[in-house]
């Protein structure tokens, strides 16, 4: 690994000859984080910057005329409204992971019955995977429980279910199943959809990471949700992994210790 040194260097005479003193600083992680912090920023502002481009845009042409055009400023009403809900989804994800990040969200352990709470996901999400005829399949077994924050269970399992109707083909599925093995519940979330290449596997749980950001900017994602589960998931001391081949589909695994 390539590291970066801070050196102080001084003159120093022993027994009295001359020589050189150093101290190293290393850097290294300061420098690191320094990085991450402006990606951060540059990424917040250019993902709030492209739907307020289009506010101001949209505003300007009603000012300029179109509020009196019959025919379209309801659809002009409607794209403002659509940027504007996508702004405000980004600053509650952006909100939501610096509380989890900051430790000041606490896991409130409970027996969760598993398949009820699938289902109500499934329903929550019903008119999304309607309009494109995927079909929602809840393989959980009856009377299924898991050791989880029920609050912070739904949310993980919503974001996943979310990308697997948003990332699918249509007429596709989505198809939830949990089995324990050893001493963790593995609840798994498959979908038909595109799959994801290798290479961009392991970076989709980072922040504002997309495999595809035309598309998925098209789908109206904000790059967070993963990052989101993927915290979730620690904070229950589990974790969260991807399998996935190409054309073929995803599967997303949620680890929680039973
Ligand atoms: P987004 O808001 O873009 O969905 P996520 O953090 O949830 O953000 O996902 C990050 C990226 O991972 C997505 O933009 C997409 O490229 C990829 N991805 C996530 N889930 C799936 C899936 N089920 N199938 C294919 N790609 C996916």
């Amino acid at each position: 690994e390539k590291r970066s040194y801070d050196i102080h260097i001084a003159p120093i005479e022993l027994d009295g000859e001359p020589h050189a003193i150093g101290v190293f600083y290393d850097v290294t992680q300061i420098e690191r984080l320094e990085r991450v912090r402006q990606e951060f920023l540059s990424n917040i502002s250019h993902e709030l910057r492209t739907p307020l481009t289009s506010i101001l845009a949209f505003v300007e042409t009603l000012e300029d005329g179109a509020i009196d055009d019959k025919a379209n400023n309801r659809r002009f009403l409607s794209t403002i409204r659509r940027n504007a809900e996508r702004m405000h989804g980004l600053i509650a994800d952006i909100l939501e992971l610096s509380l989890i990040e900051s430790g000041n969200v606490t896991v409130d352990f409970k027996d969760v019955r598993l398949r009820e709470l699938v289902q109500d996901v499934f329903t929550s999400l019903s008119s999304l995977a309607s309009e494109r005829k995927i079909e929602l399949i809840n393989n959980v077994e009856a009377g299924k429980r898991v050791l989880a924050d029920p609050v912070r269970l739904e949310q993980m399992i919503t974001n996943l279910i979310d990308n697997a109707i948003k990332f699918n083909r249509n007429t596709g599925t989505v198809s939830v199943t949990c089995e324990r093995r050893g001493r963790r519940d593995l609840i798994a979330v498959t979908d038909t959809g595109e799959g994801i290449l290798a290479e961009h596997q392991q970076r989709i749980f980072e922040r504002f990471y997309r495999a595809d950001r035309g598309r998925t900017r098209e789908v109206g994602g904000t790059g967070l949700g993963l990052a989101i589960v993927k915290h979730l998931a620690k904070l229950h001391g589990g974790e969260v992994s991807v399998y996935s081949k190409l054309s073929e589909g995803s599967t997303f695994l949620v680890e929680l210790p039973a």
